[in-house]
């Protein structure tokens, strides 16, 4: 056959090219249009224009179960146009249809392949970047995602993290991801969601085309309808709408997602205690020299992840943030002193003299009373032994000390006693509470001081 100068027939927009057979100028003859669809003979009509409203009415019939996509006829459709003196078709309504019938329509769609290999499709670029798009933010966070991808476009080192801290370092798909303009089945267009359930789980979804039942979907996809069913629990298999989303298959990930991180943490050092002997503390007694804490070590881990599984977790950087300092303990080797000095210091926390030593009420009050203290600890005056500690009828809980030089004191109306006769109290040791036991109106310590059994006026003692 000799082809001559092409014509074109527009169909929404696509193409169906047509091509002449014979020259125009011959009179007498009418045209015919052959029309093949990938070399493959579909039929011949007379008509030109019927042919395009019947491919327009069978896009827009199509439509209706992929309102979404961009349907267009076959590209692989041609159509030949010949001139011939007597048409051999007999009935073009009849020769229409059925050329109508075998068109093919195809959505115009954007394949998203994994190694070379077409995976998915999707409407169009939009749609497959987003796609990618959506495979990382299964394993990333999107402020991640746009720190990282900013980091990567202004080419700037990142400031350090901090201590509890991670941060995004590398981020990539192990295959390689590539796409293009495609014609394809419109069922077997998927949306973002599907696409990318589809590549990380291998999940695949077939839309069902107008009249297509179960069964024939199953046998599509080599399943049986009980595999259609457990894959499917929520739809009725036994009446769905034609564009209805079916779930086929489920094979497991078609990409890896690779996800390098850093984080930084932080480790105590531990300290140590030592106790060292020191004559300058009492026997029995521990001093706190100093208190010290433990140390901080900072870890930066590279870490390291496939799919959201943690592939690896190496050490990066390792510094002491901060030394230990060990606890240091004085243990006391001073003999406890039982011999007073002769000076008597303030036995109570504070507190002001509320009656002094003299005559009072007809009798002489043999010591001096401590009120309104600061706090309750009642302390020895000077070295010496308990002589006394006891309840004591007007004194209530009262303690006596034998200061081993001629002098004794008494500490009266502890409310609670805290040493035992014979323990050797130093100059400043806990005796016990301030109270107001036995013959007392109030909260207050009554203090004497005698020397070889006569008692004395305390403040000519105290210094
Ligand atoms: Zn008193």
């Amino acid at each position: 056959m000799k082809l001559a100068a092409a014509s074109i027939l527009l169909v929404t927009g696509f193409e169906i090219n047509t091509v002449s057979a014979k020259p125009i100028e011959e009179s007498g003859l009418e045209p015919i249009y052959h029309i093949y669809n990938n070399g493959e003979y579909l039929g011949a009509v007379s008509n030109n224009e019927s042919l395009k409203a019947a491919a327009e009415e069978k896009i827009d019939h199509t439509q209706a179960a992929y309102e979404e996509l961009n349907l267009q006829v076959d590209r692989r459709v041609n159509v030949i146009e010949e001139k011939v003196f007597a048409s051999p078709i007999s009935n073009d309504h009849e020769a229409l249809d059925r050329v109508a019938e075998a068109l093919p329509i195809k959505a115009e769609a954007f394949s998203l392949s994994v190694d070379g290999e077409a995976a998915v499709y999707v409407k169009d670029r939009e749609a497959y970047n987003e796609t990618i798009k959506q495979v990382k933010l299964a394993f990333v966070s999107p402020e991640e995602l746009a720190e990282w991808e900013e980091r990567l476009e202004t080419g700037k080192a990142p400031a350090a993290i901090g201590v509890g801290e991670t941060r995004l370092m590398d981020l990539a798909i192990a295959q390689k991801i590539s796409g293009a303009s495609q014609q394809v089945d419109p069922s077997a267009v998927m949306t973002v969601d599907q696409a990318v359930s589809y590549l990380l789980k291998g999940e695949r979804f077939h839309r069902a085309a107008s009249g297509e039942s179960a069964q024939l979907i199953a046998e599509e996809f080599d399943m049986t309808v009980e595999d259609l069913k457990k894959m499917n629990p929520n739809l009725n298999l036994a009446a769905f709408e034609a564009g209805t989303s079916i779930k086929v298959a489920e094979e497991g990930p078609k990409v890896t997602v690779q996800v390098q991180r850093e984080e930084k943490t932080a480790k105590a050092i531990a300290n140590k205690t030592i106790t060292k002997k020191d004559k300058n503390v009492l026997i029995g007694e521990k001093k706190v020299k100093e208190k010290g804490r433990a140390g901080e070590r900072h870890v930066t881990y590279s870490i390291r992840e496939e799919n959201g599984q943690r592939t690896g977790r190496t050490v990066s950087k390792e510094a002491v943030a901060k030394d230990p300092v060990d606890r240091i303990v004085l243990e006391g080797t001073k003999p406890l002193p039982s011999v007073g000095t002769g000076k008597f210091a303030w036995p109570a926390e504070g507190g002001y003299i509320s009656s002094g030593r003299g005559e009072r009420w007809g009798r002489l009050h043999n010591g001096i009373d401590i009120a309104r203290p600061d706090g309750l600890a009642i302390k020895s005056a000077d070295h010496g032994v308990v002589k006394a500690a006891g309840a004591a009828g007007t004194f209530g809980n009262r303690v006596v000390v034998d200061h081993k030089n001629g002098y004794e004191t008494i500490y009266a109306h502890l409310s609670s006693i805290d040493v035992k006769v014979g323990e050797k109290v130093p100059k400043g040791k806990k005796l016990g509470v301030m109270g107001s036991t036995g013959r007392s109106t109030g909260l207050h310590l009554h203090f004497e001081v005698s020397y070889k059994g006569v008692t004395k006026n305390p403040l000519n003692y105290i210094k």
